[in-house]
């Protein structure tokens, strides 16, 4: 593909990213393709002849898009929203066209120092604490796979690096049992092994209870199991619950552990100063993770990371083979050194169009947004007598059940919640999903696509109704 031919496609490419983004609604949100249909119409093997690329678009409108669920949909529900705002997908496109490797200060200066800035104003944008140093990863589990591996290392005076996890006594890691399972997998993969992975009970906002969690603590230490680290959630994936930042950071202090956030999906509201009483404690934790690529408009991927002890960071990760000398080491940050990965994307310029083409103030518009529109919807959904809010409301997310009048067994409830959601995802119209709270199935409900309305809201309840064939009173949906 020459110059020439390069701008004919990418003109073609931006026409059909244009015409993705105004039907996109039109679309059912959710793919309900059978499994092996899209593979079936690919061929076996790659190509042996050139295609053109219009070839390629017309395929991945002919074959694609059928198996393609739509996260930018303004009814889509499900998980965390996962932002992929205009801004971010441009300078994404100046980011692959550039095609770096952004592991040393050497090999693009500008990336690295721009990622340092914007780290900075990611962290004065949320409140954290001046004494934490951001960095990109990939995700909210990369990040928080990194944190409890500085954690391991500082534990064992780093010694495990070197000896491995043999050397030394059994470590102890603490969560609460509402905790994303990217704990479970990074207990995993640095060796603590999830036997030593401690799920400490929760209380009735479901967020964890500090009294279990000393009393872990200690019983691990007299049973020679060294506690290493805790992991505190501030906004739960089940239902947005926040752990208190305050006590799980006393505690660690008294004990000596590590304090690692976990703020994937709720750290974005932090930008909201009415909401920084989430955070409240934040002096007293290590690090800090929250996910960009969530709700914070900058699409898949960008992670920020913040640790106070960049020290220890950096000699947990570094390495120095002849190729990667520069003679630059301590004068200027290569990255490559506070992570796992050594090649990086250069990730810091779309996080720098999102801040810059929508400003805090548009952030924050949104942001508030999305929360004023989930409580409308857990206001409706609360005056409906067939239904029945299961948590707390206080961010975007509403986790809720249908419980029709009369039926009071409980796995007859979760049956019936089970076959709503399934209902209403196959529909086409909506797409939700579902979680477990004290045991008993939830739908969950998470308002926040950055074009999402008060419209948006009204008709997901409206969907909803119809499906139950509920006999509720139309005009609280119609409003
Ligand atoms: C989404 C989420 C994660 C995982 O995020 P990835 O970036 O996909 O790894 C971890 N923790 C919480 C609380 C989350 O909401």
């Amino acid at each position: 593909m020459d110059l020439l031919e390069f701008e004919k496609n990418a003109h073609q490419v931006v026409r059909w990213m244009i015409d993705y983004r105004a039907t996109i609604d039109e679309r059912p949100v959710k793919s309900l393709v059978a499994p092996g249909k899209i593979m079936s119409q690919l061929p076996s093997a790659a190509p042996e002849n050139t295609e053109d690329f219009s070839a390629i678009i017309d395929d991945v409108n002919r074959i694609i898009m059928p198996g393609v669920t739509h996260w930018q949909h303004p009814m889509f529900y499900a998980y965390f929203p996962a932002h992929a705002s205009p801004p971010s997908v441009l300078a994404e496109m100046m980011t692959a066209t550039m095609g770096l490797q952004c592991m040393l200060w050497e090999t693009s200066p500008a990336a690295t120092e721009l990622e340092q800035r914007v780290m900075e104003w990611l962290r004065e944008a949320l409140g954290i604490p001046r004494d934490f140093t951001g960095v990109i990863q990939d995700t909210a589990s990369m990040s928080t796979l990194c944190a409890l591996l500085v954690a391991r290392e500082r534990a064992s005076d780093f010694r495990t690096s070197r000896e491995g996890v043999h050397s030394g006594p059994a470590l102890g890691v603490y969560c609460s049992a509402e905790a994303h399972s990217s704990v479970d997998k990074a207990v995993r993969v640095i060796g603590v092994g999830s036997n030593q992975l401690r799920k400490i009970d929760v209380d009735k906002h479901f967020a964890m209870r500090p009294d279990l969690l000393e009393r872990a603590i200690e019983k691990d230490k007299e049973q020679g199991v060294r506690p290493m680290a805790v992991v505190a959630t501030i906004g739960t994936t089940g239902c947005a619950a926040v752990d208190s930042l305050a006590e799980m950071g006393r505690i660690c202090r008294r004990h000596g552990l590590w304090l690692h956030v976990d703020a994937a999906y709720a750290g974005a509201a932090l930008v909201l100063p009415e909401m920084r009483w989430m955070t409240e404690g934040l002096e007293l934790a290590d690090s800090f993770v929250m996910n960009c690529h969530k709700w914070f408009m900058v699409n898949f991927d960008c992670s920020a990371l913040f640790v106070k002890d960049v020290k220890s960071l950096e000699k947990t990760f570094e390495i120095y083979p002849e190729y990667l000398v520069t003679g630059r080491e301590g004068q200027v940050r290569d990255f490559r050194n506070f992570g796992v990965q050594l090649g990086r994307r250069f990730r810091a310029l779309k996080l720098w169009a999102v801040f810059r083409s929508y400003g805090l103030r548009g952030i924050r518009a949104m942001i508030k947004g999305h929360i004023d529109l989930a409580r409308e919807f857990c206001e409706q959904i609360e005056e409906l007598p067939d239904f029945e809010v299961m948590a707390p409301c206080h961010l975007s997310l509403v986790v809720f059940r249908y419980r029709p009048k009369g039926i009071n067994d409980e796995k007859e409830l979760d049956r019936l919640n089970k076959e709503l959601l399934e209902d209403l995802n196959s529909s086409g119209k909506i797409y939700l999903t579902h979680t477990k709270l004290n045991g008993r199935y939830a739908i969950r409900l998470c308002v926040g696509q950055i074009g999402s309305t008060r419209d948006h809201v009204r008709q997901a309840v409206k969907i909803i109704m119809q499906q139950c064939g509920s006999a509720a009173p139309l005009a609280t949906a119609q409003g």
